[in-house]
C-alpha cells in the first residue's frame, strides 16, 4: 500500500532521488527491513515510500505487524535488566559512538532525508548534526542524573531520592524532522537506562531504519532500541495497551496526541507530547527592519514551513507594517522552490498531500476574507504537494490561517498597534509552543517574555534549540519536555528512601 498516492507529471528526470539512492555507499540503508526481536525483518508484506516531490516509488519497507510489535515489547523487556545495570559512562560511550556513525554517515542519511522527506538537502544535513548532537548531549547527562540528599524532618533519620530508569519507552514520531525526533527521544531514553521502541511515520522510515543499522554498529544490544514500521493504530495499540511499556513520548498533530493520551490512561502511563503550534512572531517599530525580515524568513521557511517552531501569525506594529511587508516580500521573491536534492532549493515539496491541501484551503479562506495575496511565487508543472511561498497580509484571528497551524510556506502578516493588544492577541490561542519577540527595548523585551503565555520565547533571534534547552509547549501543544535535563527526567521515576533509626 502506498501511503502517498500522488501521480503526477514531474518535472523532474525521472528517477532523481532513487539515483542519489543507489549511490549510497551503505546499500544497507535501502532494504526497508525493520529491527525489532533481536533481528532484521524484510516482512511479508511491503509498503511503498514515495518521493514527495516526484510522486515516484524510491524504495520498499517491511510492514510490521501488532504481533511483531508484541515481539518487540517481549524483547524490549529482556534487554531492560542489562541496560539498566550497564554504568551510565559505558552506555554514554555506545550512544557517543552511534553520534560519530551518524555523523560519518551524514551524507547518505541527508539523501535519505531528503528523498522522503522534500527538505533541501543542505537542511538535511543541518537535521542530522541537530539529531546527533542530541545523542552526544545525552551521553554526558546521563552521568549527571542526581538524586538529592534531603535534611531529615525525623530524628535519627537519613532521606535520600534517587532517580531510576522508568522501564520500557515507545515513541511514535513524525515525519518533518525523521532522524532527530528519534534521537531527541532514544538519547534521552537511552542515557536514562530504558529500552525503547520507536514507531516512525510512515512516509519517511528509511532515514529511522538508517539510525537504526547505525545503532547496531554502535553496540546497542538487541532489543535495547528497536523500529517497526507500518500502520500507525495496529502498532501503537499493542504498545498503548501493554503495561511494561511505562514511557510514551510522541511528536505530531494535537487530535493524535490527544488520542494516545487517552489510550495510555488505562496503564497511568508518563506521556510526554510535543504537539502543533501557532507562533506569534510579534515585531515593534524600534527594530532593524533588516533584522526582523531574515528572523522572519527563517522562522516562516525553514523546512518549507513544515516545523512546529514556525511562525505563524507575524505581527507587525503599525508604524513599519508597510515597510515590513515590501522587505519581505522582496526576501521572499528570492526563494528557489523544487526538488531538495536541486542545490538551488530554499523551498521543497509538502512531504503530506493532506498538509499542501491544507495550506491551498487556508490560502482561499483568508483572500475570501479580505486577506491581500501580495506574493505567490509559481513554478510550473510541480506536483500538487508543492505549495509556492505565499505571502498573505491583512489577516485577522477569525480567518482560518489566524486561528490555526498551517505547516507550510504560507506568511500570514497582521498589524497591530500596541503592546497590551499584542500580547492579547498573541495569547489567544489554545497553542503554546514557540513565540519570537523583537524589539529593540529591552524592557519591553523583559515584559513580554514574563507575559507571553508559550514554552519558549526566542528575543530578537529564530535561531534558540538545541540539546541544552528544554524544549516543549504550554496548553495544548503538549506535556513534558524535550532535550536538557527536563526532557532525561521523562525517562525516569524518583525514589524516596528514609534511613531511619541511625542510632541503633
Ligand atoms: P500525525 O499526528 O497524524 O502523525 C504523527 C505520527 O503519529 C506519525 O508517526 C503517525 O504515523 C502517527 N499516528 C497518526 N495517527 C495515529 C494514531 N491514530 N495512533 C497512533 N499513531 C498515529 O500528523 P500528520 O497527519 O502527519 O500531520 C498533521 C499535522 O500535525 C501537521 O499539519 C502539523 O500541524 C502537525 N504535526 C506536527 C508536528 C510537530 O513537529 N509537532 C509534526 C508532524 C505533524
Amino acid at each position: 500500500m502506498a501511503f502517498q498516492s500522488t501521480r503526477h507529471k514531474s518535472p523532474y528526470p525521472i528517477g532523481l532521488a532513487a539515483r542519489h539512492l543507489q549511490n549510497l555507499g551503505r546499500r544497507d540503508f535501502l532494504t526497508g527491513a525493520a529491527l525489532f526481536d533481536g533481528r532484521w525483518v524484510a516482512g511479508e508484506e511491503r509498503d511503498a515510500v514515495v518521493d514527495p516531490a516526484t510522486g515516484e516509488e524510491i524504495a520498499t519497507v517491511a510492514r510490521c505487524s501488532a504481533a511483531d510489535m508484541k515481539a518487540a515489547i517481549a524483547a524490549a523487556e529482556q534487554s531492560f535488566p542489562c541496560w539498566r545495570e550497564m554504568l551510565p559512562a559505558r552506555r554514554g560511550a555506545i550512544l557517543r559512538s552511534w553520534a560519530s556513525l551518524i555523523l560519518d554517515h551524514a551524507d547518505e542519511l541527508a539523501v535519505l532525508v531528503t528523498s522522503e522527506q522534500g527538505k533541501p538537502l543542505a537542511e538535511a544535513r543541518h537535521e542530522i548534526a541537530y539529531g546527533a548532537g542530541f545523542l552526544e548531549w545525552f551521553a554526558a547527562e546521563g552521568e549527571r542524573a542526581y538524586g538529592e540528599t534531603i535534611p531529615s524532618h525525623k530524628v535519627g533519620s537519613l532521606l535520600h531520592v534517587r532517580m531510576q530508569p522508568i522501564g520500557i519507552a515507545a515513541a511514535i514520531t513524525p515525519w518533518n524532522f525523521p532522524v532527530a525526533m528519534i534521537t531527541r527521544k532514544a538519547g534521552a531514553a537511552l542515557a536514562a537506562g530504558c529500552p525503547i521502541i520507536v514507531k516512525p511515520a510512515p512516509e519517511t522510515p528509511l532515514s529511522a531504519l538508517a539510525i537504526a543499522r547505525l545503532a547496531e554498529q554502535a553496540g546497542l544490544p538487541p532489543g535495547v532500541f528497536q523500529v517497526l514500521v507500518g500502520n500507525p493504530i495496529e502498532l501503537s495499540t499493542p504498545l498503548l495497551r501493554d503495561p511494561r511499556i511505562r514511557a510514551l513520548s510522541f511528536t505530531g498533530s494535537t487530535e493524535v496526541g490527544r488520542l494516545l493520551l487517552e489510550g495510555a490512561a488505562d496503564s497511568v502511563k508518563k506521556v510526554s507530547l510535543e504537539l502543533g503550534g501557532h507562533a506569534p512572531f510579534i515585531i515593534f517599530d524600534d527594530v532593524d527592519l533588516g533584522k526582523a525580515v531574515n528572523g522572519a524568513m527563517a522562522a516562516k521557511f525553514a523546512t518549507s514551513g513544515q516545523d512546529c517552531l514556525a511562525a505563524n501569525r507575524i505581527y507587525v506594529q503599525r508604524g513599519i507594517y508597510t515597510a515590513f511587508i515590501d522587505a519581505f516580500a522582496a526576501a521572499m521573491a528570492q526563494l528557489k522552490v523544487g526538488h531538495g536534492l536541486d542545490p538551488a532549493t530554499d523551498v521543497g515539496p509538502m512531504t503530506k498531500l493532506s498538509v499542501a491541501d491544507k495550506c491551498r484551503i487556508q490560502i482561499d479562506d483568508a483572500v475570501k476574507h479580505g486577506a491581500r495575496r501580495v506574493a505567490a511565487k509559481q513554478s510550473a508543472n510541480l506536483t500538487p504537494n508543492f505549495v509556492p511561498p505565499t505571502l498573505l497580509t491583512g489577516v485577522t484571528e477569525n480567518m482560518l490561517i489566524g486561528h490555526e497551524e498551517t505547516f507550510g510556506p504560507v506568511a500570514a502578516v497582521l498589524p497591530f498597534d500596541s503592546e497590551e493588544e499584542v500580547i492579547a492577541r498573541a495569547n489567544a490561542s489554545e497553542m503554546g509552543l514557540a513565540s519570537y519577540v523583537y524589539t529593540d527595548n529591552l524592557r519591553r523585551a523583559l515584559r513580554l517574555s514574563e507575559r507571553i503565555e508559550y514554552g519558549m520565547v526566542g528575543v530578537n533571534t529564530a535561531s534558540f534549540t538545541g540539546p541544552p534547552i528544554p524544549f516543549g509547549g504550554w496548553k495544548q501543544s503538549g506535556l513534558g519536555r524535550e532535550g536538557s535535563r527536563h526532557g532525561l527526567a521523562e525517562y525516569m521515576e524518583l525514589k524516596y528512601v528514609c534511613f531511619g533509626d541511625l542510632a541503633g
